[in-house]
Order: C-alpha cells, then structure tokens, then sequence
C-alpha cells in the first residue's frame, strides 16, 4: 500500500517538476479547439465562422509556454492574456489567431508587427508569411524576444526597440501590418507603409474607453477602407507619435 503511494508520489513530483513535452502539446491541441469553438460563437461579429486551416496550422504549433514568464507556465495554455514584466502582456490567444486571420497571411509575404511584447505573434505570423518586422519600445522586452525567437529557430523575424508608430520605413511596404497596442487613431506612417492590396489589423480607442479592432484595407487603387470587428482590450500604444 505505502509502496503504491510512494510510487504515485513520485510519478506526480515527476510531472509536476518537469512537464512532459507531450503535455504541453496537449494543451495546445485543446487551446486549439477552444480557438476554433470561439470563433464560431463570435461569427456574426467577425464576419468568419472559421479561422483559415494555416492559421490554426500556426496556433497549434507555436509554443506558448516558451514565451511566459516561468511563474506563468502552468497558464500559458488557457485563453486569456498573461503578464510579461514591464506592465505588459502576452495577448489572448483567440485574439491572435483572429488578428492573424484578418490580414490573410500568405507565404512569402512581408509582414511588420507592431509591439512584440513577447515574441509570441511574430513567432505566430513568421510561421505564415515570408518575412517579420517586429517593433517594441521597451528595450528589455525587445532584447529578450529578439533573443527567444532564434533560440526558436524563427529565423525570419527582424526585431528592433523603437516607437513603431512611425513603422520601419527601411523595410516596407508591407503585405500585412499587426499593430498590438491600443492606439487613438491610425497612424499615417503605417498607412503609407501598407502595400496596395495590404492588410492592417490595429486596436483604436482612447486609453480608459472603448476600444475597437479595426481591419484597415488599402485597396489596389490605394484607396483606404476600415472595418470595425470587436471590442477589444489592449495595452496602450506609448512613445511619441500616439
Ligand atoms: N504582441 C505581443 C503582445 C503585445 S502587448 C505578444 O505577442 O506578446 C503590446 C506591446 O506593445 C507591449 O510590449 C508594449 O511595450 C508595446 N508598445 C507600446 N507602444 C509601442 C510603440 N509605440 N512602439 C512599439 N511597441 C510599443
């Protein structure tokens, strides 16, 4: 009896210690699922009953637990944002997986990210396209994604600390721009950034208000159309330009 016990003490230090690879996967399978039933539920105000199969592809794939603070590892799998330091978070994954829908990500593809935080979508979005650009204005953040991300092998995501309000004018024009941080308006800098037929997915709304995802589209004639999708609640975007 002791003996039995003794055992499945040590089996459950075991798992509780050092997570077997496998169960994280396992949790990402089910984070997944979770994905897929939230954007049925949440079809008529986003317009997509289902997110593309590369996308989901890309959600069930990019390990998560890999880009959390280690206190926040036995969360890293639940839908929701995580704190990352410097008051700063690690988006909701369905938020995600539905930014990342939104600009219709292509291979070969250039895409610039605004706010890495923690690397996670860029990681995300290198997974679908050519090409990242990821921007982040608090330098330790930018230092330490820039740093996770080849040690993932993400060896197509640039990363830079800067204000992205003004975007990263060497590298475009972009395919796809992912703004993640609450701004109070579009900014022009990306606008000019975007190619003509290009995708932005950017929160807009005032610190402390409602905040909306808008989809902005620059159609083949340049002309500029914006859609809103959800409300939404991200960090602001600080630094000069906002
Ligand atoms: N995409 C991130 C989550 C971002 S949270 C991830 O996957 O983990 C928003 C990030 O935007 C924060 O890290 C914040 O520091 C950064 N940020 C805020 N204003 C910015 C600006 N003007 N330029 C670049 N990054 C900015």
């Amino acid at each position: 009896m002791y003996r039995f016990l003794g055992f499945v003490l040590l089996l459950w230090l075991g798992m509780a210690g050092s997570p077997a690879a496998d169960d994280f996967d396992r949790q990402r399978q089910r984070l997944t699922a979770d994905i897929a039933a939230l954007a049925h539920e949440t079809a008529a105000e986003t317009g997509r009953r289902e997110f593309a199969a590369p996308v989901m592809t890309a959600m069930s794939r990019v390990p998560r637990h890999r880009f959390v603070p280690e206190e926040q590892v036995p969360h890293a799998y639940e839908n929701r944002p995580l704190p990352i330091g410097h008051g700063q978070t690690i988006s909701q994954p369905y938020i995600v997986a539905l930014m990342t829908d939104l600009i219709d990500p292509r291979p070969g593809q250039t895409a610039l990210e605004i706010g890495t935080g923690s690397g996670y979508q860029a990681a995300v979005l290198a997974e679908l396209v050519g090409r990242v650009y990821s921007i982040e204005i608090v330098e330790p953040l930018a230092w330490q994604a820039a740093e996770r991300l080849k040690a993932l092998g993400y060896a197509n995501v640039e990363t830079r600390a800067g204000d992205g309000y003004r975007g990263w004018e060497e590298a475009a024009p972009f395919d796809a721009i992912v703004v993640t941080a609450a701004a109070s308006h579009v900014p022009p800098p990306l606008i000019r950034q975007l190619k003509p037929g290009g995708r932005m997915v950017i929160p807009v709304g005032a610190h402390f208000m409602a905040q909306y995802l808008l989809l902005v589209e620059k159609k083949a004639d340049g002309a500029i159309t914006t859609r809103q999708i959800l409300p939404v609640s991200f960090v602001p975007l600080t630094g000069g330009g906002r």
